[in-house]
């Protein structure tokens, strides 16, 4: 039995966004499952700073991990978000910010993050690989 191979999705709970982002996450790192931690436009609160929504983001992250040794992260924007219903421009610095904030918890993992577009195709727009 081979050992399954894990990665892991800070994504919207929006739906549109959720079988893009595994396909485009499996394809990349070829992993065989891409773990799911949703919220609503959770770039803003991991961008705003310290907050239970924050707290459950890294719990969550914590247990893909720790338990599934997810070989990286992948942070999620995206068109239309009525969870986060602020511009493109604004989005790509919270994602910014946001890729930073997870960079702190694992210094050790690939974060990336990703955009996704008015027509559910995603962008890698930031590549934050350890030395
Ligand atoms: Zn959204």
């Amino acid at each position: 039995m081979s050992e399954a191979s894990f990665a892991c999705m800070i994504n919207c709970m929006d739906g549109r966004t959720q079988e893009p982002v595994i396909q485009f996450m499996k394809q990349k790192l070829g992993v065989s499952y891409v773990d799911a931690v949703t919220e609503p436009g959770p770039i803003r609160y991991l961008a705003e700073g310290d907050s239970p929504w924050v707290e459950n983001i890294r719990a969550c992250c914590d247990i893909s991990v720790v338990k599934h040794r997810a070989c990286a992260i992948g942070i999620v924007g995206h068109y239309d978000c009525a969870g986060n219903p602020v511009e493109q421009g604004i989005q790509m610095k919270q994602i910014d910010d946001a890729v930073r904030r997870v960079r702190s918890w694992y210094p050790a993992l690939p974060v990336y993050g990703l955009w996704v577009d008015a027509s559910w195709r995603v962008e890698e727009v930031i590549a934050d690989i350890p030395q």
